[in-house]
């Protein structure tokens, strides 16, 4: 049994040294990848030797390598050795972290790695906390939380008599909140229709005077989201006008930060949350900016007793906590759960106060010399203003006749290069390169080495442009 784990640990040390050198993104088509996999069960079982050297054979040409620091897509971030190898001990302790009874180094991990966390983000340490999947499912957690409580407050009970009958709830969100939200929102049964959107700026700030305006027509419950960091502008909301004047409604103020919460580390970029405090509720992710694997998401409410609402009914085998005890799953949506503190803890003690910062400022940094070289590429414009690690860049060539098709094939001849690995997305309309600086190792060099690759991958699609886009075989 041990050979297995001891020979795993030294693929491990091969794969990460090889890392640099793998082409980051999969340039097979499906088929070939589906056609490359034995995908027959055994009849009778194999070893464990065989079963993992199948699962290495098999899901190796798929593989994305986005733990290299010139890996730019979507917003996520590189796992770091440390975060893994606590990954791997949370998998080999194979602790239920439900309930204080039955794992108590889960529960009371959480317990400390909780209390960081709310340091390193600029909350109040007595808040709630739960560690859940992603920012979808703390988006969930908490705009579930923020439903009951109130509609408490209208005297209705919803875990009794659920939404049928209801007081009506007044739903505020951004024009340019993340899907997210909005799917929290569908889960929730409160329907996307009854979402009040609130206009945005050019960068995706939710505009003041538009929210004021329709907030004055909420009259019972109401929920107000917010964001710190728009996923492709890395732009925040004005929480210092918007959360007093929430609060004084009596509103619900949640905030979805699953990457710009971590500004709060930074003594340089805190200032961006300025207010953030105020709010009711906060979702973020670790596995985006903090760099542990996935999957690793944190639900936070300002009050403890009201976040443990959420789930009253309880199985009778956990019961309620005994003072002091912390049940993981009181918390949360799920019952049985990963010990995800266990990562957290090792990751953060990893780091310290200093690397968690660094990891912003590297973030911020490296995203600004991104938008300072991409300004010096003839016809390519910087769209947002780089205050955070996302950098969201147009080409514009004169000759080119559809510029969006211009900029989705030179993301695809970046991504198959190899070199580098970034994606595009929609803003205001056209089709944009997006880049997330969100891995902790990326350097100046590699900046300049993706900066290569992106000329290179413009200068060749600019040659095969008088080729009509229809005509062309997939490369
Ligand atoms: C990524 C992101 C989410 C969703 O996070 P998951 O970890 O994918 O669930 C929500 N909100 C924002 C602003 C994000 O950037």
């Amino acid at each position: 049994m041990d050979d297995i784990f001891l020979n795993l640990a030294q693929k491990a040390g091969q794969y990460n040294r090889s890392l640099d050198q793998l082409p980051i993104g999969v340039t097979h088509p499906r088929q070939q990848l589906r056609d490359g996999i034995d995908d027959k069960l055994p009849e009778a079982g194999e070893d464990a030797e065989q079963a993992i050297r199948a699962l290495i054979n098999s899901a190796g040409p798929g593989l994305i390598h986005s733990r290299n620091p010139r890996y730019f897509g979507f917003v996520i971030g590189g796992a770091t050795d440390t975060a893994i190898a606590a990954d791997w001990l949370t998998s080999l302790w194979d602790q239920n972290a439900q309930a204080y009874n039955s794992s108590p180094a889960a529960s009371i991990i959480e317990e400390i790695v909780g209390g960081w966390l709310l340091d390193l983000l600029g909350l109040n340490r007595s808040c709630g906390i739960g560690f859940v999947t992603g920012a979808q499912m703390a988006n969930f957690t908490a705009l579930t939380v923020a439903r009951n409580a109130q509609l408490q407050k209208y005297d209705w009970n919803p875990e009794l008599h659920g939404l049928q009958g209801s007081p009506h709830i007044d739903i505020l969100c951004g024009e340019s909140c993340h899907a997210t939200i909005h799917s929290a929102i569908r889960l929730m049964g409160l329907g996307q229709k009854n979402i009040r959107t609130i206009a945005s700026d050019p960068q995706g700030r939710m505009k003041f005077s538009a929210f004021k305006k329709v907030l004055e027509l909420c009259q019972g419950p109401a929920i107000v989201c917010v964001q710190a960091g728009n996923v492709n502008s890395g732009a925040f909301d004005p929480f210092t006008e918007i959360i007093p004047l929430a609060r004084e409604k009596g509103a619900w103020i949640h905030v979805d930060g699953a990457f710009g919460l971590w500004a709060a580390a930074s003594p340089d970029r805190k200032h961006l949350l300025s207010g953030h405090r105020d709010a009711d509720s906060w979702a973020t992710d670790a596995h985006k900016w903090l760099n542990v694997p996935y999957d690793s998401g944190i639900v936070i409410v300002r009050d403890p007793q009201v976040h443990q609402s959420l789930k009253t009914a309880r199985c009778a085998y956990t019961g309620p906590a005994k003072s002091g005890q912390r049940n993981g799953s009181s918390w949360v949506p799920e019952n049985s759960r990963r010990a995800r503190g266990f990562v957290l803890y090792a990751a953060l003690r990893n780091l310290g106060k200093k690397g968690v910062a660094a990891i912003v400022d590297n973030g911020c940094a490296m995203a600004r010399a991104f938008a300072d070289e991409l300004k010096q590429i003839p016809h390519a414009s910087v769209l947002n203003e780089v205050s955070l690690n996302q950098v969201l860049c147009r080409l514009q060539p004169p000759s080119v006749a559809d510029t969006d098709a211009f900029n989705s094939a030179v993301a695809l001849r970046i991504q198959e290069a190899g070199d580098c690995w970034l994606g595009t997305t929609e803003w205001h309309g056209n089709i944009v390169l997006r880049i997330s600086v969100s891995n902790r190792a990326t350097t100046i060099q590699d900046v300049r080495q993706s900066i290569s690759s992106i000329k290179k991958a413009i200068e060749l699609e600019l040659a095969a442009a008088t080729i009509p886009i229809s005509k062309r075989g997939r490369r």
